[in-house]
């Protein structure tokens, strides 16, 4: 079956304001637009996407357009006045072979793979259809003057999202209606006007329309809480003479880590890892080797501080997992007295965070005793 998508992005989206169009709006590192185009491009029953883009927005697309994997998939049309005669220009360019057209508002960021299948199943099947949900609320008409003239019984009445998908001869039926001037505010409209009876199929609640500000500040919340990973790297020189601290926990030793501040590898690298994941740049570069003020430093205070640099840019530490790789001492009779201070110094439960000891089995320097070594991951969500 050949399938076309339709992402109808034609808009210039005043209503969020800005000098940006709103389907170029960035929600967790891509566009609206990108967002609506991948799900649609990465679905396996899907053939082809024809993007519709305000003419000078068509005229100059953005760079990942012309550089995505995708090519010949996907083709750019110039948009109309009106939505639907966006989805005519668009509809022009459907290839012939065609069997089903679906049409989304590039506005729907979070279309599921589910959804897109259902609906072209739905209009193979039936022609037309749309995917709609239920209303939860009590609806109520309003008449001119701001008063209730009447309470609809809710169970009549569904909210449309998309996709819309047709059979392609459908949809060339409703796109006739419009060009002879028929107005609407959907294809699905055009259809039933065309005659051609449009099937409901459900909708999802998470398939949300990105309209408002508000909308917007909800989908980039509900991105980042979705998480957030982080890696952290540390290494140190051990010297007879040093201390050795591990996530501020001192272990008897007659050899310690070389370091400007304690050389605390556990809390350097989980410092860098939580960082990490919240793309707030290093260890070092928060609390440079050359700044007096950190030279002698607890390093478990550097990861409290970090810590609170990762909360003021709206994220909670998951969990930390920390390999500590370290010929001898053994490490072992210290890990829980480590896990502890290392989550009191992140604000997390001990359960939250793991260390483990390894060897390096002789090999290297640090299996010579040369040297010691941590990794860290970080898991963070939005706060
Ligand atoms: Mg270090």
């Amino acid at each position: 079956m050949h399938v076309t998508a339709i992402i109808a992005a034609g808009g210039a989206g005043r209503r969020l304001g800005g000098a940006v169009p709103k389907q170029l709006l960035e929600i967790g590192g891509r566009s609206i637009l990108q967002h609506s185009v991948d799900a649609f491009l990465g679905h396996d029953r899907v053939t082809e996407v024809i993007v519709v883009l305000p003419g000078a927005l068509a005229a100059a697309p953005p760079a990942w357009m012309s550089s995505t994997a995708a090519g010949a998939r996907m083709h750019v049309v110039a948009g109309g006045d009106r939505r639907q005669d966006s989805v005519a220009n668009a509809f022009d360019r459907v290839a012939a072979q065609c069997d089903v057209v679906l049409v989304h508002d590039a506005a729907r960021p979070f279309v599921t793979p589910d959804l897109i299948s259902r609906s072209i199943d739905a209009a193979a099947q039936h022609g037309a259809a749309i995917v709609a949900v239920a209303v939860a609320d009590t609806v109520k008409r309003v008449d001119g003057a701001g008063l209730v003239a009447e309470t609809i019984p809710r169970e009549s009445i569904v909210l449309a999202q998309t996709p819309q998908a047709f059979r392609r001869a459908v949809l060339g039926a409703a796109v006739a209606l419009g060009r002879a001037g028929v107005a609407a505010t959907d294809e699905a409209m055009l259809a039933e006007q065309a005659g051609h009876p449009v099937h409901v199929i459900p909708g999802e609640a998470g398939n949300v329309k990105i309209t408002t500000a508000a909308d917007l500040d909800a989908a980039r919340r509900g991105v980042r809480l979705a998480g957030r990973i982080g890696t952290g790297y540390d290494l140190h020189r051990l010297v007879v003479g040093r201390p050795l601290i591990l996530g501020g926990v001192r272990l008897p030793s007659p050899f310690g880590a070389l370091g400007h501040s304690d050389a605390d590898v556990v809390c350097h690298a989980a410092t860098d890892a939580i960082l990490g994941a919240a793309a707030l740049g290093d260890i070092g570069r928060h609390f440079p080797d050359t700044d007096p003020a950190w030279k002698d430093a607890s390093s478990l205070d550097l990861l409290r501080r970090a810590a609170a640099l990762v909360a003021g840019a709206g994220f909670a530490v998951v969990n930390l997992d920390v390999v500590v790789v370290l010929e001898r001492p053994k490490i072992a009779p210290f890990i829980e007295r480590i896990r502890s201070a290392v989550a009191e110094a992140l604000g997390v439960a001990v359960e939250c965070v793991s260390v483990k000891g390894k060897t390096n089995e002789g090999v290297d320097a640090v299996g010579r005793g040369e040297a010691i070594a941590a990794h860290a991951v970080a898991m963070l969500r939005g706060a």
